[in-house]
């Protein structure tokens, strides 16, 4: 064979080896395509979609990073409420220099984070005046039959100034007038020029009354005060209740020693306090001696159900009272600051944070332990803001609304901050679209426990939510998809009932919002041991429950913020809470 034949035969052999050799090939992968190239599509389908929520998630995650939720951490917070309701504020009393000290405190963090001042003249504070009136022991004269009576010992102040020469005395039950329940304590008397004697004590409803028995104010019921100025009554003399006397001596500091507070640009004429005293039993023996009715008759009488009718002492007797005051104004502050919003017209709308920063002071002098620090009331809410306003100030991106931070002072007295900036706002009010009201979320019930006074107070993943449906069903809604896309904290709405006999809804901040017409939510952990008392300190407060909360309220603020418009208010606020 030639050498050609030879490599001929061989390139024929390999040709055939390899057509042999491709189609082997050929089949095998037609085999593993049809077999288990199904599974492996699954496969990369299911990879794709896991990078594809991992995309989500890093998206979603990113959002929350976007907005500085991360700001917002436990450890911070323990710094900051340690210092906010450490023993050198002495339980910011309103007024006080440990609540000044808040304030500015407060107002030096704002600065430093580049917030914009809304209180008074471009500053981050609205001053709010006091009114506080001192008796002059020295100079006040109060006498029955000729008998001087002396301040402290027989009687102690309960009212305003002023000169009562003589009067006849009525005797007019616990002096309210209260439509529902058929009481009026003038039935079939003209008191008119007289000094009324009333079993019970200024300032204090009729026993036995719940707040849905009121009603409108002024129509509905009108308090003793009221009520005896309204009628005409001069004077009025308070006999007091085992409370009040147990606390006698208590009664006579404050009254004579530190006087009484109010804010100034609240007081009307009609509401002005008649002049008063609260006597002692003694007393009120001698004054009901040789009446149809005794002193201890009565006093029995007013813890049962039927207080007697009114009716006129003997015209013999006579009290005459001067008392003698003088008043000092004294300054307090609201915190207020803007962080302003993102989006050229929606900015000009805000969505309004609120806390209040003083509690109760020195509530339990002589003792150990005399400070209420009010760490988690309302501490707790103080840090809070405080921290959002951080994590507001650190985030890469703004809201489109602006936010409203509104630290409110006397709340303890009586919502006077919240009152006083509502009545007196300096922004206008409606373009506060919504109001988030952190009142005490830093305590939680550990598991064991079985203090009978923890009994309402919520876990570790639990917070209260007051407020949130009452007005906006959108506000409603939006408040629960966030918390469900977020931390899915335990909301628990069983104090969200107008007709809830703690009546929370009156008694915090917020009320104030809402009676304008503004939204409102309120988040609150409920009573607990320490409340109002000594033992509300910071090293109790549960700081991942408190992160976790102001972090699910700072992204309801930045939902709200970001709105395309405001939420809808689409229900009246219930009767019983629009007083
Ligand atoms: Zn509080």
């Amino acid at each position: 064979m030639s050498t050609k034949k030879i490599i001929a035969i061989i390139l024929g052999v390999v040709a055939v080896l390899g057509l042999i050799v491709a189609l082997f090939v050929g089949a095998i992968f037609w085999f593993v395509f049809h077999t288990i190239g199904s599974s492996e599509a699954a496969d990369t389908a299911r990879t794709y979609l896991r990078s594809n929520e991992k995309l989500k998630k890093n998206a979603s995650a990113t959002a929350t990073t976007q907005r500085g939720v991360d700001t917002i951490a436990a450890e911070q917070m323990r710094d900051y409420l340690t210092f906010i309701a450490s023993d050198e504020m002495e339980g910011r009393d309103t007024p006080s220099r440990g609540l000044d000290t808040i304030a500015k405190f407060l107002a030096m963090n704002l600065t430093r984070w580049g917030f914009k001042p809304a209180g008074d003249n471009g500053t981050f504070l609205q001053r709010i005046d006091l009114r506080r009136d001192r008796i002059d022991a020295t100079q006040t004269r109060v006498e029955l039959n000729g008998r001087v009576l002396t301040a402290g010992r027989d009687y102690l102040p309960a009212g305003g100034a002023g000169e009562i020469k003589s009067g006849q005395l009525v005797f007019a039950g616990n002096g309210w007038y209260l439509k529902s329940k058929d009481i009026d304590a003038y039935r079939g008397i003209d008191p008119t020029g007289k000094i009324a004697v009333i079993f019970g004590t200024p300032n204090l409803s009729p026993r036995g009354i719940s707040r849905a028995d009121f009603g409108k104010q002024g129509d509905n019921y009108l308090n003793a005060n009221d009520y005896a100025r309204k009628r005409g009554v001069v004077g009025i003399i308070y006999v007091p209740d085992f409370q009040y006397l147990a606390n006698w001596e208590r009664n006579r500091q404050r009254i004579m020693e530190r006087g009484s507070t109010v804010v100034a640009k609240f007081q009307t004429p009609n509401t002005a306090p008649l002049p008063g005293i609260v006597i002692t039993p003694e007393i009120a023996n001698a004054l009901f001696t040789g009446e149809s009715q005794s002193a201890s008759g009565i006093f029995n009488a007013s813890y049962g159900t039927e207080m007697p009718a009114p009716f006129l002492l003997r015209s013999a007797k006579s009290v005459s009272m001067n008392i003698l005051s003088s008043y000092e104004t004294v300054p307090t502050q609201n915190v207020v600051a803007v962080w302003e919003g993102g989006d050229p017209v929606l900015k000009n709308e805000y969505v309004a944070l609120g806390a209040h920063y003083d509690h109760v002071g020195i509530c339990a002098p002589g003792t150990d332990d005399p400070i209420c620090n009010g760490a988690d009331d309302d501490g707790s809410g103080t840090t809070a803001l405080l921290s959002m306003a951080e994590a507001l100030a650190k985030a890469p991106t703004r809201p489109k609304r602006s936010v409203l931070f509104v630290w409110h002072c006397g709340e303890e007295k009586g919502l006077w901050g919240s009152r006083y900036f509502t009545d007196y706002p300096t922004i206008p009010l409606d373009k506060i679209v919504t109001q988030l009201n952190i009142d005490m979320i830093g305590r939680s019930k550990k598991e064991g426990d079985t203090e009978p006074r923890n009994k309402d107070l919520s876990g570790p993943n639990e917070i209260y939510v007051i407020g949130s449906k009452m007005m906006s069903t959108e506000l409603g809604d939006l408040s629960e998809s966030v918390n469900k896309s977020f931390l899915n904290l335990s909301f628990n709405y069983r104090y969200d009932d107008p007709a809830d006999p703690n009546r929370f809804f009156f008694r915090s901040d917020h009320y104030n919002y809402a009676r304008k017409g503004i939204p409102i939510i309120f988040y609150f952990d409920g009573v607990h041991e320490d409340y109002h008392r000594p033992g509300d300190e910071p090293q109790k407060i549960d700081y991942v429950k408190m992160e976790r909360v102001a972090r699910t309220v700072y992204l309801t603020l930045w939902e709200v913020a970001n709105l395309a418009a405001r939420p809808k208010v689409d229900k009246q606020l219930p009767a019983q809470l629009n007083r």
